[in-house]
């Protein structure tokens, strides 16, 4: 149950609601965001809504019968928003585009691919300045001082920055630099750092674990949202099954049935999805086709010399045919009436 107050509901008012909804056997969480003030409620028992539904400082009632709540489209039909600024947003009825590479790399490379972003119209920029490498002899990024430098280049070119956040200490450093954390396939269920990006008030996008349900998927934003942080989008980016072919296996089951569960953004990322540069095109226009609000992929001036992920990379003429086509596809999906 999620019980949705008035922003001029008392404490009292509010103690006195607490107590009589927790004596039902219902036990009771207080969730303060930056756009509201919730009650949400977790209980067994059938719970009649008339019985509180008149009390003051009430919006509004909802059951909820998911295990995940507040990102759960049940209680909000309403698709969310994500805001960035400057006219860029990533939302339901729009098709998102973000690029970049693997890892930030340099000066050089920063511009470089700025250049290439700004030639194709791109708003937003993705890149690992904090980089979780299966091997810990890899490249792990240029870290904090990498960010400084890509924000103001990026500032520059009125570019948003979509980068990994890898642990609670980071937060605060990265928040000036930051429009969209990302939260790493390999830390969705690190649920200290989910808490604390619950406590911020930029976006957060959260990619789906390795061997994650959607289920989990959901509870991890949840658990962002309980926080206090609504400003959550969803990111399928394959999940580990048996098959070798290819990296991972792009589960774009998960978009249609996200979109359908959650009021949240969904965005798709083929290259982690398939792992195989020349490959990721034909998934990332499958994603657009399977409703996807947008596609992050990786791309770079010269692949094979990137730092990490190279063999999934696109180079600029590719990104720029990509981005073209992700565009038209949406367009032609626009005029279907898929859901
Ligand atoms: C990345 O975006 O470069 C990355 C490491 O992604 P994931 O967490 O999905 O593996
Ligand atoms: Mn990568």
């Amino acid at each position: 149950m999620i019980i949705q107050l008035k922003n001029d509901i008392s404490e009292s008012q509010k103690e006195a609601l607490i107590d009589e909804v927790s004596q039902t056997g219902y036990k009771i969480t207080e969730v303060k965001t930056q756009l509201g003030d919730y009650l949400v409620g977790i209980g067994k028992k059938e719970f009649d809504i008339r019985r509180i539904g008149q009390k003051e400082g009430i919006q509004d009632i909802h059951i909820v019968s998911d295990e995940y709540k507040l990102v759960s489209k049940k209680w909000k039909v309403a698709p969310t928003a994500i805001d960035l600024g400057d006219g860029i947003s990533i939302k339901d009825g729009d098709m998102a585009v973000i690029a970049g590479p693997c890892s930030i790399e340099s000066e050089d490379q920063i511009r470089k691919v700025i250049g290439h972003l700004k030639e194709n119209n791109i708003k937003m920029m993705r890149g690992g300045v904090f980089k979780p490498r299966s091997s810990p002899y890899a490249f792990r990024g240029l870290g904090l001082d990498g960010l400084k430098l890509w924000y103001e280049l990026a500032q520059e070119a009125g570019i948003k920055i979509v980068t990994e956040v890898m642990q609670v200490s980071q937060i605060e450093e990265m928040y000036p630099y930051v429009d969209i954390y990302q939260v790493g396939a390999r830390n969705t269920q690190n649920f200290n750092l989910l808490d604390e990006l619950g406590k911020v008030d930029k976006a957060v996008m959260i990619k789906r674990g390795i061997s994650g349900t959607i289920e989990e998927l959901l509870q991890s934003a949840e658990y962002v949202f309980s926080g206090g942080n609504e400003k959550l989008i969803l990111c399928e980016r394959g999940i580990r099954t048996y098959e070798r072919a290819s990296r991972n296996t792009l589960d774009l089951n998960a978009v249609p049935i996200l979109k359908a569960k959650s009021h949240l953004p969904v965005i798709v990322d083929p290259s982690h999805g398939i792992g195989l540069r020349e490959y990721v095109s034909q998934m990332a226009l499958a994603g657009v086709m399977a409703g996807a609000d947008g596609i992050i992929y990786e791309t770079h001036e010269i692949p094979e010399k990137a730092y990490s992920d190279g063999q999934q990379t696109l180079d600029f003429a590719q990104s720029a045919l990509l981005t073209d086509w992700i565009r038209k596809t949406f367009e032609m999906r626009k005029t279907f009436d898929l859901i």
